[in-house]
């Protein structure tokens, strides 16, 4: 599958035609599984995965819309792992979706949701604002998936904070009320169940995890031994110096490059689907394995 670039308004960047994250109503994006498509093709995209945390009960629909185009659709996941005491996102790119580990693995993550909620919702009363359980969920499609993107529409929606970015800086963060720390699944587990579903484990957005340089060095040569081959390089708050840095070290271990936008809704703060600028020189697509 080759990169086709599209010019863009801005100049400097490209639409690729490649998008390999995104999320639908089926986890905290806000259109249907098979709107999702219908926005990719509008856009121009022609590989898209969608990429739901921890739940890919929409890909079936996805699926389904994306065969009656030209769009061809990849089945993915984003699961939600722990390394080190910091949260970490793991894609699983091309999975089975009948493959009974990674189901399994991912209820559990998906049962630690439900009841993180209802913490989130008690740390928020004990600050002044009551109600946040049933006003997140509100919000929330699918009922097995309770994120704190719900949360934090909630508190927009209700005037406590400005925008979803003013939130994650005052609530639901260390240190802030609404913080609960989860134990997600192993970084390492979470690696394995999607190689064991025939997926390729691809580390989500680097750069936005608070590591120090060498943890980032330690967590990028651990997730290689785990069996994880692809980084994202081009990823949601990626600038060019990150796509620079974790190039090179995609590079070191040979291992692909990925590409996506982290699309959850039209207009909240985030990329459209396929606006994204292409990979650095030398990497290798990890679509051209998919
Ligand atoms: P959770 O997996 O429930 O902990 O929720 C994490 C989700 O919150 C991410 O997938 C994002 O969609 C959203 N999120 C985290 N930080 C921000 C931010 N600064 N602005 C907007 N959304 C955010
Ligand atoms: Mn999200
Ligand atoms: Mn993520
Ligand atoms: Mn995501």
């Amino acid at each position: 599958m080759s990169i086709r670039p599209i010019p863009n308004q801005s100049g400097d960047e490209v639409n690729l035609s490649v998008d390999l994250h995104s999320h639908s109503d089926r986890s905290d994006g806000m259109l249907a599984p098979a709107a999702v498509v219908e926005r990719a093709v509008a856009q121009q995209v022609t590989l898209l995965a969608l990429t739901d945390h921890d739940d890919f009960s929409g890909v079936s629909d996805a699926a389904c819309a994306a065969s009656a185009t030209g769009l061809r659709f990849v089945p993915g996941v984003e699961v939600s792992a722990l390394w080190r005491g910091t949260t970490l996102h793991v894609l699983g790119l091309g999975i089975d979706t009948g493959n009974v580990v990674l189901k399994a693995g991912l209820e559990a993550n998906r049962a630690g949701r439900t009841e993180r909620a209802r913490r989130i919702s008690e740390d928020l009363a004990r600050a002044g604002i009551p109600g946040a359980l049933e006003g997140a969920l509100r919000h929330v499609r699918n009922p097995d998936l309770v994120s704190r993107t719900h949360f934090a529409r909630f508190l927009v929606q209700s005037g406590r904070a400005a925008s979803m970015a003013s939130v994650f800086r005052h609530f639901l963060v260390e240190g802030r009320p609404g913080y609960v720390p989860h134990e997600w699944a192993g970084m390492a587990d979470a690696v394995r169940w999607i190689t064991g579903a025939g997926g390729i484990a691809v580390m989500a957005h680097p750069g936005r995890y608070k590591l120090k340089l060498r943890d980032r060095e330690a967590l990028v040569a651990e997730f290689f031994d785990a069996g994880g081959r692809a980084l994202e390089i081009v990823a949601a708050g990626h600038n060019a110096d990150d796509r620079r840095y974790w190039g090179s070290l995609a590079r070191r271990h040979g291992m692909y490059g990925s590409a996506g936008s982290d699309f959850h809704e039209p207009r909240e703060a985030g990329r459209d689907l396929g606006c994204l600028p292409p990979l650095p020189d030398g990497i290798e697509p990890v679509w051209n394995v998919l």
